[in-house]
């Protein structure tokens, strides 16, 4: 067995994977493959529909809120926000806090203005910034609940006097939120919903309309609602793979089942770092990820054995990202507490044995 921390893509559960087997040689006793079958067949619709009506349950969404599946990822999303939401003369804020939110800036800057208010790069992005103003003459504000590279983690979202758009790919569904109280919220689907290729777009349609610039009908999102997310060929596969995650996590409880077990896998791990000889986590303590606990070595040395140690324990994806360097373990949902234990035993005999 193999113990997956890797941050996206990343594990999924057993039974996601099994069920999906089946769909890979007879999906719903069609005799076909998922693979093989028809975008917009009957069998195909339900599967969308439940992968629709589950996210809807799962965030409490009112009825002015849509769900979309899309392609492209949540890059493409940094691009398809602002060309939807901002006019050439309009400003939109956001907090800076890593690698992702200035890939939102680069793309915003090409359709309008770009104002952040409140950065956390003084410092490497290990902090979430706080006590900054959000202008209530600008569009909308931008940012990016949990920062995947850095491990830090917005454990209160900021009150906004204007529309709150968020990128949530590495914490959506992980922590019980007020999802309606936001405009825009997107994912890219392997790290909490799924396997690569589908993307996840929740939208306030109320938002919608109000930019004088044409929007190409396929980066249009009142296109995609009125065609249900089937407006050309969608990632059939991996909208498959989201609806089988979204169905397993309804049987844990929801959100409301995943959050308490969540805190408990972060309080082990981060507990070990912070007793331990060898390793530190990097993210300020109050703004520690839930979801991505990112540590380094004391000394450089440690680090090299450390991977080696974990590897022969079958540990994988824990190879912090280069910008930060260390270490990173991922503990989406899908990632259990035996599992986040397993890996706190291995680091605490590493301790042990390590000299
Ligand atoms: C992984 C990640 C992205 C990029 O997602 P893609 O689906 O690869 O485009 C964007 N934002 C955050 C917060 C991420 O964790």
């Amino acid at each position: 067995m193999v113990y997956n921390f890797n941050a996206g893509p990343s594990h999924l559960p057993d039974e996601v994977t099994e069920e999906a087997k089946k769909g890979l040689s007879n999906f719903s006793n069609t005799g076909l493959s998922i693979l093989e079958i028809g975008h917009r067949t009957p069998a195909f619709s339900d599967v969308i529909e439940e992968a629709r009506q589950l996210m809807r349950d799962l965030m409490h969404l009112d009825s002015d809120h849509e769900v979309l599946f899309l392609h492209g990822g949540a890059t493409t999303q940094f691009m398809q926000v602002p060309m939807n939401l901002l006019d050439t003369n309009e400003t939109m804020a956001i907090a800076h806090t890593g690698v992702w939110s200035q890939k939102a800036i680069q793309e915003a800057e090409c359709f309008g203005k770009v104002q952040i208010t409140g950065s956390s790069e003084s410092e490497n992005f290990n902090f979430i910034p706080k006590g900054f103003t959000i202008p209530s003459d600008a569009k909308y504000f931008h940012l990016t609940t949990n920062n995947t590279i850095y491990g830090t983690e917005w454990h209160d979202i900021p009150v906004s006097p204007i529309p709150v758009v968020a990128d949530m790919s590495s914490d959506i569904l992980s922590c019980h939120r007020d999802f309606n109280s936001f405009a825009l919220i997107y994912a890219g689907a392997q790290k909490n919903a799924g396997a690569a290729g589908a993307t996840i777009v929740v939208v306030d349609k109320k938002i919608l309309g109000t930019i004088k610039r044409a929007i190409p009908p396929i980066m249009d999102y009142r296109d995609h609602i009125k065609a249900k997310s089937v407006l050309n060929t969608p990632p059939v596969f991996a909208i498959y793979i989201s609806m089988l995650t979204l169905r397993w996590l309804k049987k844990q409880g929801g959100v409301k089942g995943v959050e308490p077990l969540n805190r408990e896998k972060a309080r082990l791990l981060y507990d070990a770092l912070d007793n331990s000889k060898h390793f530190k986590g990097t993210a300020k303590r109050e703004d520690r990820s839930f979801m991505n606990v990112s540590f380094v070595a004391k000394e450089p040395a440690v680090e090299k054995a450390f991977l080696d140690f974990a590897a022969q324990k079958n540990i994988y994806g824990i190879k912090g990202h280069r910008k930060v360097g260390g270490f990173r373990a991922s503990l989406y949902n899908a990632v259990s507490l035996d599992n986040v234990k397993y890996l706190v035993k291995v680091l605490q005999e590493f301790e042990s044995t390590y000299h």
